[in-house]
C-alpha cells in the first residue's frame, strides 16, 4: 500500500498525456441491459428548447436589484435607529469591526463562492470522477481555515490597519509598497475575469438570444448597483441572504438527483441509480479501471495541487479576505474564518459531487457526450444538468445562483480594487493629507506619539469618540437641508475628515470606473478564446509566489524588503518560465493555434503552480537570511511598533478594542497598550487559531484523501457512504449558516432596543445631549471636564 501511493505520486511527474472524456460504456451483459432500457424509454429531454427568454431573465434581475435594495435600506434604518452609529466614518468602510462569527463566516462563504466554485468543481467530476469535487473543495477550503491564523495575527501587531498593503508599507516602505499593490490588483483582476467568464457563459447558454455583450452589461449593472446600494455594511445582510439562496438551491437539485425514487420522469433520482450509470461509463485513462468511482485519478491529483496553490493566492493576495478580516472582532474573526471555510467546503463539495456526477450519469444513459470538451471548460455542466432534469425551473434556478455568486464577490472585487486604488495609491503615494515618511508622528497633528524622545513635541490629540466639537458638527451637519454641507469646523478633527470626504467621493468614482471597465475586459477574454478552466488553472502561476512574502509579513520579524519583493517578482518569473517550457515540450510547442490547449495542459499548469509558489517562499526566506544578520531585541521590538503605528486617528484602535484588551485611557493617540499586553489578550485565540488551522488541513488535504486511496473503486454501499456524507455536510452547512447569523443579529437588535429603552447607554449620549442643548441655546461650545482637552481643542 505504502508503495502503492508512493508510485502513485511519482507517476504524476512522470506521464504527460491526458485522458480524454468519452461517453463509452463498458460492455458487460448488465451495462448492455441497463442502456438498452434507458434508450427504449427515452428519458433524457431534447435540452435545446427549453431556455429563458430576455424578457424573463431581465424580469429577474429587476426583482433582486428590488429586494437587494430594501435590504440595504432596513440596514441603514437599523442603523439610524436602534445603534445611532450612521454618522460613525468607520462603519462605511468596515461596518465598525464588530462584526460577530455567523455574519462574518456568512460573508466569507458568500465571498468565496465564486461562479468557478460552482461550475469548475463540477468540471473536474466530469472529467476525473469523485475526486474532482473533493479535491476542489478541501483544496479551497483550507486556505481560508489558515486565514485564521493570520486574521488574530493581523489584530495583535497590526489592529488598526485596514489593507494587508498598510502593513507592507509600514515594514518595508513605499517602494516595495507599489510592487505589492500590482501583486494585490492582479489579483482582483484574474478573479473578476473568472467571475465573468463563467457567469457570461453560463446566462448566454440559459438565456436565448442573449448576446455576449449584453450579458456582460446586465451582470455588470447587478453587480455595480449592489455596490453602490450595499456599502461594506449593507453586504452583511445581503451577503446573508446570498448565501442562504445557494444553498437551497443546492439541496434541491440534492433532492433531484439523489433523493427522488419512483418518479417516471426522471431518469436518476436514487444514488444507486446514479451509480450504475457511473459504474458502466468508461472514465479517463489514467484513473484507476478507467472508473469514475475512484480517488486514484492522475488528473485529479493534478487538479488538486493546482487547486491548493492557485487558491493560495486568491485567499491570501486578495483584499477582500483581509477586508472580512478587519471588519470582524479579534476573537470572532478567527471562527468566522474556521466555521465559514468548513461551511463553505459543501458548496463545491456537496454541488459537485450532485452536478458533476449526474452530468456523466446523464451521458451515459444518453449514450453520448451531452457537451464538447470545450464546452465542459466553459463551464457548461451544471446547467446542462440542471435543464435536462428540471426543464425551465432548473434553468432558472441555475441562473439566480450564478447571480448570487457573482454579484456578492464581483462586488467584493470591484470594492477592493477601490480601495487599493484610493486608500493605497491615492493615499500614500500621490496626495497623502500629511506627507510624513515615518509612520510614528501623528496623522492630525505632525508631532510624535508613544516612544517620543521629546516630551514637549509629543501629541495631544485624542479620539474623535470623545470630541464635543465633532458632536457639534455632526448635528449640524445632520440638521442641514443644504445641498452643500457646512464644514467641519473641530480644529483637531476637521481638516482630516474634509480630507476623507474627498477620498470617498474617489473612492465612489473608482467603483464606477472599475465596475464599466469589467465589461472591456470579458469580451477581451472571449476574443481570446480564453476559458474559465484555463484562468482558473493559471492563477497560480502568476500570484503564487506572493503569498509566503505576504504571509511572513505578519509573522517574520526576520524579513525584509528586498527579500519580498525579490521572492515575489524572481517566483513569478520562475512560475511562468517552468510553465512555458513545459508546454512547449507538447505537440505544435507555444505555436499560437495550440498556445493555449499545450499551456493549459494540467502538467504546464501544474509545474508553474508548484514553481512559483516554492521559488517565491525559498527566495524570500534564503535573501531574509543573507541580509538581515543580526537584530537587536530593540530593532525587533520596533519593527512591530511600525504596524502597530497603522491607525485611524479619528478612532484609534486602541479605544476600539478598549474593553476587550483592557486599557484605560485609550482614547489618547499617544497612549495605546504595549505589544506584551494585546499578545497576552488574545493568546488563547492565537493558540486555537493555529491548532485548529492545522489540524483541520492536514485532515483535509492528507488524512482523508490518503484513506481513500485504500478504497480503490467504489462499490455500490460505499457511494452511498460518499453520497451521504455530501449531503449530511450540506444540510448541516445551510443549518447553520441559515440560522445561526440571523439569531445572533437579532439578538444584538433586541439587545441595543432594549438598552435605548433603558437608556442605559452610558453618560456618553447624556453628555452629548446636554452639550447640544447649550450649544443651541446659548451658541458657545460647553465647556469640558478636562482643561487640556479644551486647550487642545481650541
Ligand atoms: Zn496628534
Ligand atoms: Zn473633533
Amino acid at each position: 500500500m505504502n508503495m502503492d501511493v508512493f508510485c502513485y505520486f511519482v507517476v504524476i511527474f512522470t506521464l504527460t498525456n491526458i485522458g480524454d472524456v468519452i461517453a463509452e460504456t463498458k460492455n458487460t451483459t448488465f451495462c448492455n441491459s441497463l442502456l438498452r432500457e434507458y434508450n427504449d424509454t427515452d428519458t433524457i429531454n431534447d435540452v435545446v428548447d427549453v431556455g429563458i427568454t430576455l424578457t424573463e431573465a431581465l424580469l429577474l434581475v429587476i426583482c433582486f436589484g428590488v429586494f437587494t435594495f430594501i435590504l440595504a435600506k432596513t440596514y441603514n434604518l437599523l442603523r439610524v435607529k436602534v445603534f445611532m452609529d450612521k454618522d460613525n466614518l468607520d462603519t462605511d468602510f468596515d461596518a465598525g469591526g464588530e462584526v460577530s462569527v455567523g455574519l462574518t463566516a456568512t460573508t466569507i462563504v458568500s465571498q468565496w463562492t465564486w461562479a468557478a466554485t460552482l461550475l469548475q468543481s463540477s468540471t473536474v467530476a466530469a472529467k476525473y470522477g469523485i475526486s474532482g469535487p473533493f479535491w476542489y473543495a478541501s483544496g479551497a477550503t483550507i486556505q481560508i481555515i489558515l486565514f485564521a491564523m493570520l486574521s488574530i495575527q493581523l489584530k495583535i501587531r497590526s489592529p488598526g490597519a485596514k489593507t494587508f498593503l498598510q502593513v507592507i508599507q509600514a515594514r518595508f516602505g513605499k517602494k516595495v509598497h507599489v510592487v505589492f499593490c500590482f501583486f494585490a490588483l492582479m489579483t482582483n483582476v484574474i478573479v473578476t475575469a473568472m467571475l465573468m467568464l463563467g457567469a457570461a457563459a453560463v446566462m448566454t447558454t440559459l438565456v436565448e438570444n442573449l448576446s455576449l455583450e449584453l450579458a456582460a452589461m446586465i451582470i455588470v449593472a447587478v453587480v455595480g448597483g449592489y455596490t453602490f446600494i450595499g456599502g461594506l455594511g449593507a453586504t452583511f445582510y445581503v451577503s446573508y441572504f446570498n448565501t442562504t439562496l445557494i444553498f437551497i438551491i443546492i439541496l434541491i437539485f440534492v433532492m433531484k438527483i439523489y433523493n427522488e425514487p419512483d418518479v417516471e420522469d426522471n431518469p436518476l433520482g436514487t444514488p444507486d441509480k446514479v451509480y450504475n450509470l457511473l459504474n458502466c461509463a468508461i472514465g479517463p485513462e489514467d484513473n484507476k479501471d478507467n472508473s469514475y468511482l475512484t480517488f486514484l485519478s492522475r488528473g485529479g491529483l493534478m487538479f488538486g495541487v493546482i487547486n491548493v496553490v492557485g487558491n493560495f493566492g486568491t485567499v491570501f493576495v486578495d483584499q477582500s479576505y483581509w477586508q472580512s478580516s478587519v471588519a470582524a472582532k479579534p476573537r470572532q474573526g478567527v471562527w468566522g474564518f474556521i466555521t465559514g471555510g468548513l461551511t463553505w467546503f459543501a458548496i463545491p463539495f456537496t454541488f459537485a459531487t450532485t452536478m458533476g456526477l449526474a452530468y456523466v450519469a446523464l451521458s451515459t444513459a444518453n449514450g453520448e457526450e451531452l457537451l464538447t470538451e470545450r464546452e465542459i471548460n466553459e463551464g457548461l455542466v451544471p446547467p446542462t444538468v440542471a435543464y435536462t432534469l428540471m426543464g425551465k425551473v432548473g434553468a432558472i434556478l441555475m441562473t439566480l445562483m450564478i447571480l448570487m455568486a457573482v454579484t456578492s464577490t464581483g462586488s467584493a472585487e470591484v470594492i477592493a480594487v477601490a480601495s487599493i486604488l484610493v486608500y493605497d495609491l491615492y493615499q500614500i503615494h500621490w496626495r497623502p493629507y500629511r506627507a510624513v515618511d515615518d509612520t510614528r508622528s501623528c496623522l492630525l497633528c505632525g508631532k510624535h506619539r508613544d516612544r517620543a524622545d521629546n516630551i514637549d513635541n509629543q501629541c495631544e490629540c485624542y479620539s474623535m469618540s470623545q470630541c464635543k466639537r465633532c458632536w457639534i458638527d455632526d448635528s449640524d451637519r445632520a440638521s442641514s437641508k443644504a445641498a452643500v454641507l457646512p464644514t467641519f469646523k473641530c480644529p483637531m478633527h476637521g481638516p482630516y475628515r474634509t480630507y476623507l470626504e474627498v477620498l470617498i467621493g474617489k473612492k465612489n468614482w473608482c467603483i464606477f470606473w472599475v465596475a464599466i471597465l469589467i465589461i472591456p475586459l470579458t469580451l477581451l477574454l472571449q476574443a481570446a478564446q480564453v476559458s474559465l478552466g484555463w484562468v482558473y488553472l493559471f492563477m497560480g502561476v502568476v500570484i503564487g509566489s506572493s503569498v509566503v512574502p505576504i504571509a511572513l509579513t505578519v509573522f517574520w520579524t526576520r524579513l525584509n524588503g528586498k527579500a519580498a519583493v525579490i521572492g515575489t517578482v524572481g517566483g513569478t518569473l520562475c512560475g511562468l518560465t517552468a510553465w512555458l517550457v513545459t508546454a512547449s515540450t507538447f505537440d505544435g510547442g507555444l505555436r499560437s493555434g495550440v498556445f493555449l490547449a499545450n499551456t493549459g495542459q494540467e502538467l504546464s499548469m501544474l509545474n508553474g503552480n508548484i514553481v512559483a509558489i516554492l521559488t517565491g517562499a525559498i527566495l524570500t526566506v534564503a535573501v531574509s537570511l543573507a541580509t538581515n544578520h543580526h537584530m537587536t531585541d530593540e530593532q525587533k521590538e520596533e519593527e512591530w511598533e511600525k504596524t502597530r503605528d497603522i491607525d485611524n486617528p479619528l478612532l484609534p484602535w486602541a479605544d476600539r478594542y478598549a474593553s476587550e484588551i483592557g486599557h484605560h485611557d485609550s482614547t489618547r493617540l499617544s497612549n495605546r497598550p504595549e505589544l506584551k499586553l494585546v499578545e497576552k489578550t488574545f493568546k488563547v485565540a492565537k493558540i486555537a487559531a493555529i491548532v485548529s488551522a492545522v489540524l483541520l488541513t492536514v485532515i483535509l488535504i492528507i488524512i482523508w484523501p490518503a484513506s481513500m486511496i485504500a478504497v480503490n473503486v467504489m462499490n455500490a454501499t460505499e457511494f452511498n457512504i460518499w453520497v451521504g456524507v455530501s449531503q449530511g455536510w450540506a444540510w448541516i452547512g445551510a443549518v447553520f449558516i441559515i440560522s445561526v447569523p440571523i439569531i445572533t443579529e437579532v439578538y444584538t437588535i433586541v439587545k441595543q432596543v432594549i438598552r435605548n429603552r433603558d437608556n442605559q447607554d452610558g453618560e456618553q449620549k447624556l453628555n452629548k445631549d446636554r452639550c447640544l442643548s447649550q450649544y443651541t441655546q446659548t451658541n458657545q461650545a460647553c465647556m469640558y471636564d478636562n482643561e487640556e482637552i479644551n486647550k487642545t481643542a481650541f
